[in-house]
């Protein structure tokens, strides 16, 4: 940690910098925060091929992404799409600190939301410099703006968590669903009323607690930082007096005020998570910038520069602000990996999937020892927009004929279709005496209209019986 030993560097306070040191934050935040708003809502509406942009459907067991409907079988993807956030979050962090904490995490626009727009500007139940002093409640006027603050918000949860929802259920689904069949769906309701009560009892009640106890980025997030991470810092050289001490108007005359900090406390009353920003950076904070906006008038109305600013540490003691560090350029290059394979499993992904199990029983032998049948069950889904008829046929063991299903079969587009396959042989596949031999061979299905472009093949085994079992002719 550096321990900052010269005022800010103005000469460093160019570009990029000068652009992010503009206050206050407040408006750019809320401003984001409607613009995220608006994107979440939207975004379970928009489609791609008739598909969503993104969507985890438990109901169909399937996934839906940038557009793509992927079947459960290829769940192998998700890991690779966690990765992808994770690396996105670190890089993110990286770059601007926890900027997701006070700028994109749906938590801190709710309480935005509950306490500044809600209790503050509409109710006047709380001052908004004094984010952090408790309701007292004492009137009864003060008890039913309380009420009343709870009754709009209380709605407005409900509806989140549907929207949240709705990248499970897509929303046309979710509204027949809860209008026509909603006996049907009790887990699914349930599991909505839940989680906008949740959402109201977090907002309402245990506020930035969550921020501090439970979440798990607030762990994490300390050595995701470095000396170049943007936090907010309170510049200790120009604040404090010589001595070391800082000016509090709560306790007037025990230093030397020499130092520009006035005790005003602005700063620390305004912050959410209760944090005084002057005793340095800690893991409460939710980059929320708040003790920005609120230092700025109070120095610029003595003509000094902020003390509180967004800024780097290095940068506090003169250095270039110095975005593009080694971590940053592996974290790009992570993303661009990872994006690339999914850009390529979109673009190469089979447009039949197939699954194949044995049943219980090893083998059958039938007509007096001239005949052994192998029986599977086989899962066929048709990723494809269009319905095909398909068909089944083993490859790289001569010998083999398919006994059911007999005839051609038609899946629907994006259709699962479950089928009782048995194989038999009347030829002597293998002379083993004593123990059965198992065979490789391939399990082919197509599409008979596109046989060379919807297909898929799995490996198989055909287990053949000991050659005392049966009864063949050569
Ligand atoms: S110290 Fe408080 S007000 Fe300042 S950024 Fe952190 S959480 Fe926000
Ligand atoms: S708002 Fe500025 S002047 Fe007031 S206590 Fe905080 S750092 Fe000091």
């Amino acid at each position: 940690m550096i321990i900052p030993e010269s005022s800010q560097a103005e000469s460093n306070k160019s570009g990029l910098l000068s652009w992010i040191s503009k206050t206050p934050y407040y408006k750019l935040r809320h401003r984001g925060f409607l613009l995220f708003t608006i994107f979440a809502l939207v975004l379970p509406f928009i489609k791609i091929n008739g598909n969503q942009v993104i969507m985890l459907s438990f109901l169909h067991l399937e996934f839906h992404l940038f557009g793509i409907s992927y079947d459960m079988q290829e769940l192998y993807l998700i890991p690779l799409i966690l990765i992808l956030v994770f690396v996105f979050i670190f890089l993110a962090t990286s770059l601007g600190g926890r900027m997701w904490c006070g700028w994109g995490c749906p938590q801190t626009m709710f309480r935005t939301l509950y306490r500044d727009f809600i209790q503050d500007k509409l109710l006047g139940l709380r001052k908004l410099h004094l984010k952090t002093r408790p309701l007292k409640l004492k009137k009864w006027s003060e008890r039913l703006k309380y009420l009343l603050g709870l009754l709009i918000f209380a709605p407005l949860m409900f509806a989140a968590s549907a929207n949240i929802l709705w990248f499970f259920v897509a929303p046309h689904e979710f509204f027949e669903l809860l209008i026509n069949h909603p006996q049907e769906h009790q887990f699914l309701f349930g599991f909505w009323i839940a989680l906008a009560v949740f959402l109201i009892l977090d907002i309402t009640w245990f506020a930035e607690r969550f921020c501090h106890y439970v979440c798990p980025y607030a762990r994490i997030q300390t050595v995701l930082f470095d000396e170049d991470t943007p936090v907010a810092i309170y510049d200790r050289v120009r604040g404090d007096n010589s001595d070391g001490s800082r000016s509090n108007k709560n306790h007037e005359g025990k230093s030397d005020e020499s130092g520009d900090c006035t005790g005003c406390l602005a700063c620390v009353r305004i912050c959410p998570a209760e944090i005084d920003i002057r005793n340095g950076l800690q893991l409460a904070c939710i980059a929320c910038l708040e003790c920005v906006d609120a230092c700025e008038p109070v120095m610029s109305r003595l003509g000094k520069k902020n003390l509180v600013s967004w800024t780097s540490e290095k940068v506090l003691v003169g250095f270039k602000l110095n975005l593009l560090r080694p971590r940053v350029w592996y974290y790009t290059a992570i993303i661009i990996i990872i994006s690339a394979i999914l850009a390529y499993r979109g673009g190469n992904r089979e447009t039949l999937l197939l699954n194949i199990n044995r049943t219980t029983q090893l083998y059958e032998v039938k007509a007096e020892g001239q005949r052994v049948e192998n029986h599977y069950v086989v899962l066929l889904t048709n990723i494809d927009t269009e319905a095909h008829t398909f068909s089944l046929t083993t490859e790289m063991l001569p010998g083999l004929e398919i006994k059911r299903p007999r005839r051609p079969f038609l899946i629907k587009a994006g259709g699962r279709v479950r089928k009782v396959l048995i194989i038999s042989t009347s030829k002597m596949l293998v002379r083993n005496p004593g123990k059965s031999t198992s065979l490789d061979f391939k399990i082919r299905a197509f599409a008979t209209d596109l046989p060379e472009t919807i297909f898929s093949e799995r490996p198989a085994i055909f287990i053949f019986p000991a050659e005392n079992e049966v009864q063949m002719t050569p």
